[in-house]
């Protein structure tokens, strides 16, 4: 099928070259605007030579997201392929599980489209024009290799509005939450009220970091959202878990979740604004984990982002006892790793706490990073020893 042309305006640059996947819309020469979003387009360099295909929205100021650098069909076959190589990807690193992220948007190269797999279900999250329009190609793909699949598609996302997407409520639904295991543990995950697409499989190496340093006696799981770190601490064998999270839903299915891994005793949560609650909370514990929602959504955001960034992190540390570990994570795209280390020196200054980082982390392999990318290598963890 011959696509609509578009053109780059200028040389093709070095970070294109290098494989990067998106072309900003100050890069195409005139004419791309007349296309329908989510259009399939042909590429073609200023000398009207072939560059590659993908998905253009002329409303997004990532005009065009490539899906190859060769001539091909983007059907249900090329899916089937993406797909299939995702796939041996999971089943390399998370052998015989069923659990996990199977596709990662362009770090499976698949601009605009996550896939998260909970057993049977599989959680589809549209979140371009582009992937809009192909999802019947990749639901086939999908059924194609998963014949028991059971697919659900959430478009809740706030990331559609750059694309001019409609947000959605969410979907309702008569079935219960999934149990899903990772690494011995049982999770409960709302596939269909529970936030992004019902689990964060984006900290599960830092999750089994964490147990690696086995935590002892009291910890602090700050944004615990279903249980994920705490769970991990208790399993590692801290003495208990006090866990704090705004969300009651979420809460509810961590308190569950707790119970069916034998937690109960041990595991507390505490509903609560974890920002108000660290400015009464006295106490203080041998480990404190900070997991808190992106604070940086857009670039207009960064300095007010970044000032939360610090705060927080300083009210986290003055909870952790003189010898003590702070675990941290930011999953904002939009602050590079250097100056979070400089923000976490800037909160350590501030609570007036010495800190040195034992060890650094980032994204499960489930999440591949596209190393022309830097947009696609966005999780930040590390585990900071507290004096
Ligand atoms: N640590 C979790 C994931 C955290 S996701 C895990 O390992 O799975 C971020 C969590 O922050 C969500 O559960 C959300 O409900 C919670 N949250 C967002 N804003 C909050 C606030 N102001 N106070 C407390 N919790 C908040």
């Amino acid at each position: 099928m011959a696509f609509p042309v578009v053109h780059l305006a200028g040389p093709v640059s070095e970070r294109l070259r290098r494989g990067h996947l998106w072309l900003f819309s100050n890069e195409l020469a005139q004419g791309f605007q007349d296309v329908a979003p989510g259009t399939m387009v042909e590429v073609h360099d200023a000398g009207d030579g072939f560059f590659g295909v993908g998905t253009c929205n002329p409303h997004s100021l990532i005009a065009v997201r490539l899906f190859a650098r060769e001539r091909a069909e983007i059907d249900a076959a090329f899916f089937h392929r993406k797909l299939t190589t995702a796939l041996k990807l999971r089943e390399a690193v998370y052998s015989n599980e069923t659990a996990y992220r199977l596709i990662f948007s362009e770090g499976d190269g698949l601009p605009g489209l996550i896939v998260d797999r909970y057993n049977d279900f599989f959680v589809l999250l549209p979140l371009t024009a582009g992937t809009e329009l192909l999802l019947p190609q990749a639901q086939d793909a999908l059924r194609d290799i998963f014949p028991d699949a059971k697919l659900l598609i959430r478009r809740d996302s706030s990331a559609r509005v750059l694309e001019g997407l409609a947000v959605e409520e969410l979907p309702s639904s008569s079935e219960g939450p999934v149990e899903i295991e990772q690494d011995g543990m049982r999770f409960l995950c709302d596939l269909w009220q529970g936030q992004k697409t019902g689990f964060f499989y984006d900290q599960r190496t830092n999750r089994q970091t964490l147990a690696e340093f086995h935590p002892q006696g009291d910890v602090l799981d700050l944004f615990c959202y279903t249980g994920g770190f705490g769970f991990y601490a208790l399993n590692a064998g801290a003495s208990r878990v006090v866990a704090v999270d705004s969300s009651e839903a979420a809460l509810s299915l961590a308190s569950e979740g707790a119970r069916r891994n034998g937690f109960s005793a041990r595991w507390r949560g505490v509903k609560a604004d974890v920002f108000e609650w660290l400015k009464t909370c006295r106490e203080k514990f041998d480990w404190v984990i900070l997991d808190p929602p992106s604070l940086i959504q857009k670039r207009s955001k960064i300095p007010k982002g970044e000032r939360g960034y610090r705060d927080l992190n300083a009210r986290a540390m003055q909870r952790v006892r003189h010898g003590g570990f702070f675990a941290t994570s930011s999953c904002s795209g939009l602050l590079p790793r250097p100056r979070w280390m400089e923000l976490l020196a800037d909160a350590a200054r501030k609570a007036k706490r010495q800190a040195v980082v034992i060890r650094e982390g980032t994204q499960a392999p489930d999440h591949p990073i596209l190393p022309a990318m830097p947009e696609t290598n966005y999780l930040k963890f590390a585990i900071l020893r507290m004096d």
